[in-house]
């Protein structure tokens, strides 16, 4: 029943069982767009996100394309960002090959490469793999590249933001120049431009949402608190609410994904877990099973370590900060209402980052919804240290308007306007009484003009 509409694409039965094994009933759009065209042969510049079913998508007509096993050097070479997309992808492919004698290999750092080597050495038809892990071995000598016929760059615009330009160069050097290639990207701009300019012939563009607009199944809202602690405090209200039965927490560092983890580590808000380059590549791929499986309610993550996770039935997205490189707002609420279902992003704002968030509502030509803070949240003095942040970050932004704004933030300028608490005691005591409800930047501290 699933194949009907698959079939009208011309894919074949091996294909159309493992479809239906999948679950898919139906091809999403960017597949119904770009099946027929890569079938064909043409090089193809995909504009969607994550969740849009873009790597079956890619991966359908090229795996159909090379039907069998053959020979012992690889014909397909799919390139990703992150080695969680590598395993993700990976994994889309062993379901896709079921019924097929196609042979993979995933390559990616953090491990040895020796048990991918022998695969290697084995005899595969496809690769997927970072660009770094990819250069290295086949530095090592152990990649014949002579067969490659197809490749796909996936994730184009984190490619370009990860700095992987040179690497991609280099591939692009190494390998036959006349292939198919592929590029697949959540947004379109400037810089992967210039990546398809220079690296795609003639290639035909799908684009199946307007470029950066969030899946229309995520509903997108925003809360005002002015810092960190009083961020805590929300997200802590808004977890007793059990509709947040899946939720993935960004934050910008390690160290607040630490901090995040360490509160509510004695709190009854069920089982959470911790994503960061920090931790070791076998917890990271336990701690997403967990998630994925349903054990875990709350994954903290950095934004580098959330890349490209699979992660299907995402209740709810947090931004705990507004991200400041604007596309990863996209990316992270990519997470929730994927592939048919709908989820709910949820975006943390203080004083600072008000600028981020005017300036995302712009990206995706959508005004988030600005929500009151629900009952039992407190609000905590701004510690002095994240005040002047913000306060600094707030002149950055205006610079960044008007390169002759002289800035206003200097420390000396910046008084408690209460005599008797130095912000090292106004310090103290939020700290010291978590519980206690403290006064907002505002009531606390003056700008001198
Ligand atoms: P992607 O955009 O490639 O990251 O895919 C997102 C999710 O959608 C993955 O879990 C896929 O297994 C799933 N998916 C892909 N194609 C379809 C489809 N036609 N119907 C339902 N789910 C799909």
């Amino acid at each position: 029943m699933a194949s009907n509409a698959f079939e009208a694409l011309k894919l074949t039965r091996q294909f159309l069982n493992a479809i239906e094994d999948a679950g898919y009933t139906a091809p999403t759009e960017i597949q119904i767009k770009a099946i027929p065209c890569i079938m064909a042969g043409q090089d193809v510049i995909g504009i969607a996100q994550t969740g849009t079913g873009k790597t079956a998508a890619y991966s359908l007509p090229l795996l159909q394309t090379l039907k069998f096993a053959q020979g012992s050097a690889p014909r397909l070479l799919i390139l990703v960002p992150t080695k969680e997309l590598v395993v993700q992808v990976d994994r889309s492919l062993e379901e896709l090959t079921k019924y097929t004698d196609l042979r993979r290999v995933a390559l990616f750092g953090g491990i040895g490469p020796k048990a991918q080597i022998e695969r290697l050495q084995a005899g595969v038809d496809i690769i997927v793999a970072t660009p770094g892990r990819f250069l290295e071995l086949y530095a090592k000598g152990e990649i014949d590249v002579r067969k490659i016929k197809h490749m796909v760059l996936d994730e184009c615009d984190r490619m370009m933001d990860m700095g992987f330009w040179p690497q991609l160069r280099d591939v692009q050097e190494k390998i036959p120049q006349k292939k198919q290639q592929l590029l697949f990207s959540a947004t379109f701009p400037e810089k992967v431009e210039r990546l398809a300019d220079n690296f795609l012939l003639f290639p035909t563009r799908l684009e199946v949402t307007p470029q950066a607009t969030p899946a229309s199944t995520v509903e997108q809202l925003l809360y005002e608190a002015p810092n960190f602690r009083s961020k805590l405090s929300l997200l802590e209200a808004l977890l007793k609410d059990e509709v947040l039965s899946r939720v993935m927490v960004f934050v910008r560092t390690k160290e607040e994904a630490s901090n995040i983890f360490k509160y509510f580590e004695r709190k009854p808000i069920g089982e959470m877990r911790m994503l960061h380059s920090n931790k070791a590549q076998n917890a990271r791929m336990n701690a997403i099973d967990d998630f994925k499986s349903g054990e875990v309610r709350l994954l903290i993550s950095t934004d580098v370590s959330a890349r490209g996770i699979d992660v299907f039935e995402v209740s709810h997205v947090i931004n705990f900060n507004i991200p400041t490189h604007y596309e990863d707002y996209v990316h992270r609420i990519g997470r929730t209402g994927r592939a048919f279902k709908t989820g709910v992003a949820i975006s943390f704002m203080d004083q600072s980052e008000a600028y981020h968030v005017r300036k995302i509502q712009k990206l995706i030509r959508q005004t988030i919804l600005r929500k009151e803070l629900p009952a039992g949240v407190e609000i905590y003095e701004t510690p002095k240290p994240e005040f002047q942040e913000q306060m600094r970050e707030i002149d950055r932004q205006k610079r960044l308007e008007n390169p002759d704004f002289q800035g206003a933030f200097h420390e000396k300028k910046f008084k408690p306007t209460e005599k008797k608490k130095s912000p090292k005691a106004a310090d103290k005591t939020s700290k010291s009484k978590p519980g206690k409800k403290g006064k907002t930047f505002k009531q606390t501290y003056k700008k001198k003009s």
